[in-house]
């Protein structure tokens, strides 16, 4: 039996991390230099160290924002919510209360202030259309419910229907497990759509961010045309924290990270940050002419 990845994440999210969405004249430490970086000068920085280059983990909104064309985002099937078909509820040992997944969605709706985690819809990158489907790891560790499969497969499906390239940035602790079979299915879903779109010759970009592991490391992250990554991203399918509890090993450190990654062969390139917008827009530019 296969094991899913590392918990889905507000455990693997530093403080730093979830603080970063409210920065402002808040002092952040990174948690790779260990700078004293101020929370406006990171902002102004797209929300990486300017001392060792550390990519902070960014939510949907600010990814769209400095991927394409300012004001050309059109967000789509916004208004689809999350349901809890299992009747989910966790009772934690050592807990006198028990956890259920429908009180949960609700919490996380409001504190997003999104109703899934994942914000889908087209845009232009260097006045080339694209259609898009981001990940928000703020939103339940980005973990794969039907409503992000759902998502993904709608925003593919007019990328079909327009004839215009499909971009995904990944970051996820993997499948819901909420959701059990409901969560794992969007895994077939999502890949057969993007193998129609393979059919019709439209080009799929991937782009793997901090982390990006489980249920879609298995499946579309990895199914791109062109799979790109930013540096330092954790990226496996089972977490570094789930291999050493299991097996009682200590997982070598870089070997599960995009540089590794690129090293053997698994993704065509590590862009920084910063270079994102304009190595997709030449992306755009080389692909038109194979396109039916
Ligand atoms: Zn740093």
């Amino acid at each position: 039996m296969v094991k899913e990845a590392a918990a889905p994440s507000t455990e693997q999210t530093s403080p730093n991390d979830r603080t970063l969405s409210a920065v402002g004249n808040i002092a952040v430490k990174c948690p790779k230099c260990r700078e004293i970086l101020y929370g406006r000068d990171l902002e102004k920085n797209q929300k990486v160290c300017p001392r060792c280059s550390h990519h902070f983990r960014i939510n949907a909104r600010e990814r769209i924002k400095l991927l394409v064309d300012e004001g050309s985002f059109v967000e789509i099937d916004a208004d689809i919510i999350p349901t809890d078909p299992l009747h989910f509820v966790v009772s934690p040992p050592n807990q006198a209360k028990s956890i259920d997944y429908a009180s949960k969605l609700v919490e996380e709706r409001k504190k997003a202030d999104q109703n899934e985690a994942i914000i889908s819809g087209y845009a232009t990158i260097d006045g080339k259309p694209i259609a898009l489907a981001v990940m928000d790891f703020f939103f339940m560790g980005g973990s794969m419910g039907s409503v992000v499969g759902e998502k993904i497969t709608r925003a593919i499906e007019l990328a079909m229907k327009q004839r215009i390239p499909m971009l995904i940035v990944s970051t996820s602790g993997g499948a819901r497990m909420q959701e059990g079979i409901f969560s794992l299915m969007q895994m077939a879903k999502i890949s057969a759509a993007l193998a129609r779109l393979g059919e019709l010759a439209l080009p799929y970009f991937s782009l793997l961010t901090d982390p990006t592991t489980g249920g879609v490391s298995a499946s579309f992250a990895f199914q791109g045309d062109v799979i790109l990554a930013e540096p330092g991203a954790l990226i496996c399918f089972t977490g570094p924290r789930v291999i050493e509890g299991f097996m009682h090993i200590k997982v070598p450190e870089n070997t599960i990270n995009s540089d590794f990654a690129l090293q053997h062969g698994m993704i065509d390139a590590v862009v920084h940050r910063r270079e994102l917008h304009q190595t997709l827009a030449r992306l755009l530019h080389m692909y038109p002419t194979i396109t039916k």
